[in-house]
Formats: C-alpha cells, sequence, structure tokens
C-alpha cells in the first residue's frame, strides 16, 4: 500500500465512510426507510442527513478550520414538521459522535454549506439515494480538492461486489490519491489494515467487447442518444444499470469499460454537482483510466458547487476512450 494511511486526511476520509456507511446499514435494515422529497424532486433520507452530520463532526475534530461543501442543508430539520426526524437523527449520530445533541447535529449539517475555494472536502452523504431506497447501489463519496484538482478520494460502497477482488466480498472502501493509485479493501477492516489491493482498469482494447455502465434513471441521461452512441460503437451487450458512483469504482476495478453520461433531452444545459463525480473520477485516473466532459475536455473543480464548464462526463479504461469521444461527436450531428 502506497498511501499514508497514518496522515490526518486519510483517518478523517476512511473514518467518514466507514462510519457512514455502518449507519447507513443500519437505517437500510429498518423496516421501513422514510424518504422526503427535496425542491429539486429528488429523495433525501435520514441517512443523507446523518451521514452529513458525522462529517460535520468528524471534521470539528481532525480540521476544525477546513471548508466543506456537501450536498445536504439542516432547513427541514429546523421547521417544526422536523423536530422528530432530527431527534431520531441525533439519536443514531450518537453511536458515532456521542456529543451529537439537535442543535450539534444542525451545525454539524450546515457545515457543508461551505464556498468551494483553493482547498475544501466536497462530500455526498449518500450518491444514489433512490438505489439506497430500492436496496440497490449507493455510495459515500469524498474527494479533497486543492486548486480545482482533485487530490484524495474516499468512497464507501456498501453493496458492491467486485468480480476481479471477489475475496473482499460485499461492501468495499475504495481509496485514491493523486499519483500514488487506487486502492480497495473490505469494508469490515479497520483503517490501518493491511489488506488493501490495487485496483486497475481494464486492458480491454475492442470496443465491441467493451462492458458499459448506465444510470437507472432515464431523467439523467438522453436514452435514444445512449443507444445510437452503443450501436456506432458497435457494442451489442446491453448496458448494465447502476445507481450512483458505484458506476465510476467498477471502471476502476476493470469490471467495466465504459460510462457516459449524455445530457437529458428535457434539461440539456443539466451540469453534474462536484460531490457526484470528484471521488469517483480520481478513482478512475488513479486505477489507470481516463475521465473528461463529453466534448473531452478535462473537468474543472474549480467553477463552484458544479461542474459549470463541463457538459456531461465520460469515464474509460483509456484505450477506448477516444473512439467513445467520437461516437459522441458523430451522435451529437444525428438528430435524435
Ligand atoms: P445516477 O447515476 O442516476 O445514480 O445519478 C447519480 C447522481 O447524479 C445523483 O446524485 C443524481 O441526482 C445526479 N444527477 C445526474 N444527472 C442528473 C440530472 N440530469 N438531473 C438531476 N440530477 C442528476
Ligand atoms: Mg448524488
Amino acid at each position: 500500500m502506497k498511501i499514508d494511511l497514518q496522515s490526518a486526511e486519510i483517518r478523517f476520509a476512511l473514518e467518514l465512510i466507514r462510519s457512514g456507511s455502518q449507519l447507513a446499514r443500519l437505517i437500510r435494515a429498518e423496516a421501513s426507510v422514510k424518504s422526503l422529497t427535496k425542491e429539486d424532486r429528488s429523495p433525501v433520507t435520514l441517512a443523507d442527513m446523518g451521514i452529513q452530520a458525522i462529517a460535520g463532526a468528524l471534521l470539528e475534530r481532525y480540521f476544525p478550520q477546513a471548508v466543506l461543501v456537501a450536498e445536504e442543508d439542516a432547513d427541514y430539520l429546523k421547521t417544526p414538521q422536523g423536530t422528530k426526524d432530527l431527534h431520531e437523527i441525533a439519536q443514531y449520530v450518537r453511536s458515532f459522535s456521542p456529543e451529537a445533541t439537535p442543535e450539534k447535529i444542525c451545525q454539524w449539517i450546515d457545515r457543508g454549506q461551505g464556498k468551494p475555494g483553493d482547498l475544501f472536502w466536497t462530500l455526498d452523504p449518500i450518491d444514489g439515494t433512490k438505489g439506497f431506497l430500492k436496496g440497490r447501489q449507493y455510495a459515500i463519496a469524498l474527494a479533497l480538492i486543492k486548486n480545482g484538482k482533485i487530490e484524495v478520494a474516499a468512497l464507501g460502497c456498501p453493496e458492491l461486489e467486485f468480480e476481479n477482488h471477489k475475496e473482499l466480498g460485499k461492501g468495499v472502501s475504495v481509496l485514491a490519491v493523486r499519483g500514488q493509485g487506487c486502492w480497495a479493501t473490505s469494508l469490515e477492516n479497520p483503517g490501518d489494515c493491511s489488506d488493501w489491493v490495487r485496483l486497475e482498469v481494464s486492458k480491454c482494447r475492442e470496443v465491441r467487447d467493451a462492458r458499459i455502465l448506465d444510470s437507472f434513471d432515464p431523467g439523467h441521461k438522453n436514452t435514444e442518444k445512449n443507444r445510437l452512441i452503443r450501436k456506432m460503437l458497435g457494442i451489442k451487450a446491453e448496458p448494465v444499470a447502476l445507481d450512483s458512483l458505484a458506476k465510476h469504482v467498477l471502471i476502476a476495478s476493470g469490471d467495466a469499460e465504459i460510462f457516459f453520461r449524455t445530457l437529458p433531452s428535457k434539461d440539456p444545459g443539466h451540469r453534474e454537482k462536484i460531490w457526484d463525480v470528484a471521488a469517483g473520477a480520481l478513482a478512475i485516473e488513479e486505477a489507470g483510466g481516463r475521465v473528461t466532459d463529453l466534448d473531452g475536455k478535462e473537468l474543472d473543480f474549480a467553477a463552484g458547487r458544479t461542474l459549470a464548464k463541463n457538459p456531461g462526463f465520460v469515464a474509460t479504461n483509456g484505450p477506448l476512450h477516444q473512439a467513445v469521444l467520437d461516437a459522441l461527436r458523430g451522435a451529437a450531428q444525428t438528430r435524435s
């Protein structure tokens, strides 16, 4: 293992994705998981908010001055309708941070409203909340951004199992540091364990044979265009649908070769949120793969809470990247 597991950044990152994964599993195991609908119509659960609270609590301990840019806020929990849920979250979070009170929970969650600057952490407490609710894939995703570049990535994927590394079992932690590779271990292993395996992208060079991943949600892509691109690439196999950054992790582990996100026809101006991309992008790059936007441009994480300058997303094992970009360009010229 090349990464220094004793550094404060890595200890913080691993403690967060492990505690977060544990909390998510705890809530997922309940008879029913309560889901609320946010203004943008996307779902949120007590797990999303609880994990972001744990992040705030851990930051207070590890890096009191650090900036956090995260998906959730505590607005709903501060309303009279949210009081019961707030108390429930405090109870859950107390098993990880005994000093949790309802007031502290709101403060910790709202730490995530930090402004992206030269150095900040970005967190999606549960990426793929729909997957989480449906018993499918989801991920706790954290990244450290320095001058617009991703330096550290940590992901907890409680439902994910690698075909290439079956020995890790179901539930994996993934860690990537710029220049130091992408590594994985079982979520069950303690932070300083030596059982890390190095993840490497697939060596596939024949685009027709590529295994392709896709989002479940028809609102997150242009389904017709995706079909056309697969046809142009000569890929006959149907794409495997997965929620969340689990897709990116499977490209990193060599279990698949291609994932791209076209712009939905109903919302062609859509831009990705930085926490939906950063951790997965570094994992893929450090495993030897390539990541760009739909135009082949490098992703710029210095543009605020969204990737304002980068339409869509393309990730491959590397050798297949240009073929996918060419097909995307070809499809853009065809009406679909
Ligand atoms: P998915 O790949 O479908 O699991 O989506 C992963 C994340 O990207 C989720 O947090 C989504 O909310 C977000 N996302 C991706 N595309 C869109 C879109 N067109 N509109 C809203 N959210 C999106
Ligand atoms: Mg997300």
